[in-house]
Parts: C-alpha cells; sequence; structure tokens
C-alpha cells in the first residue's frame, strides 16, 4: 500500500530518508474494514443525486399557499443531480418516487460506507504519523 502524502516529492532527485509507510491498522480496525468491505460487496443499482421531497408556495399571491395559515403545493419528490456540469432538477410522479426510492437508497448506504471507510483509514494513518520517532 502507498502512503498517502500532503507534500509533493521530486522523484529524480535521490530521497536521503526512506518514507516508511505507517498503515498498521489493529486488528479491530482490520475487522472494520472487512465489514465494510463486506456491505460494499453487496451494493445493488444506486442513482446519483439527491432526493429532496418539498412543499412550495407559487409566484401566485391570492393562491391558498400565501393564505394564512398557507396551505402549500405538494409534497413533490425532486430528484437533483449533476449532468455534465449542469445540475439538473427533475420532479418524479409517485410511481416513479416508488420505484426510484430502493436506488437513492442504496446510493445513501454505499456514500455511508465509503466515509466509514476514509474515516476508520484516516484514524489508521494518524495513529500511525503520531508514532513517528
Ligand atoms: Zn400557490
Amino acid at each position: 500500500m502507498t502512503c498517502p502524502q500532503d507534500y509533493t516529492v521530486d522523484s529524480s532527485q535521490p530521497r536521503e530518508t526512506e518514507t516508511v509507510c505507517r498503515m498498521e491498522p489493529t486488528a479491530a480496525q482490520r475487522a472494520a474494514r472487512d465489514r465494510i468491505a463486506a456491505g460494499l460487496a453487496q451494493a445493488g443499482f444506486a442513482l446519483p443525486g439527491t432526493l429532496i421531497v418539498r412543499s412550495h408556495a407559487c409566484g401566485k399571491p391570492a393562491c391558498r399557499c400565501h393564505a394564512d395559515p398557507p396551505r402549500l403545493h405538494g409534497p413533490y419528490a425532486e430528484w437533483t443531480r449533476k449532468n455534465g456540469g449542469k445540475t439538473v432538477t427533475r420532479r418524479l410522479t409517485p410511481a416513479e418516487l416508488a420505484e426510484y426510492q430502493p436506488l437513492f437508497d442504496n446510493a445513501k448506504k454505499l456514500r455511508a460506507l465509503l466515509s466509514e471507510l476514509q474515516d476508520l483509514t484516516l484514524d489508521i494513518i494518524e495513529a500511525g504519523s503520531s508514532q513517528a520517532p
């Protein structure tokens, strides 16, 4: 495994000291990695972007959504994602929402697992660098 580095190394110059990788996970950290990897291995299909279900007020001042108390339009399910650098928002029908919900749930699980793996790895390298002689 290569060591993460915050600095650049001029590979044309011989290095005076060999960089030692201090990636030394404990048994518990290895077990945590195995558990996360097992979760990742079970990944299902996953959609990009975010799903937000919300209600709106519209632009018509006399509309019921501006009444007191307001009665907003919706709730609507809106799927927002990046597509070629542009943010695209699409409103999903109730049928689409029911169909796609598991795919958003899968994506959320994957993001959580990846984030957990990154935090774990950070803990390991930080523990390693604090033990430097
Ligand atoms: Zn309205």
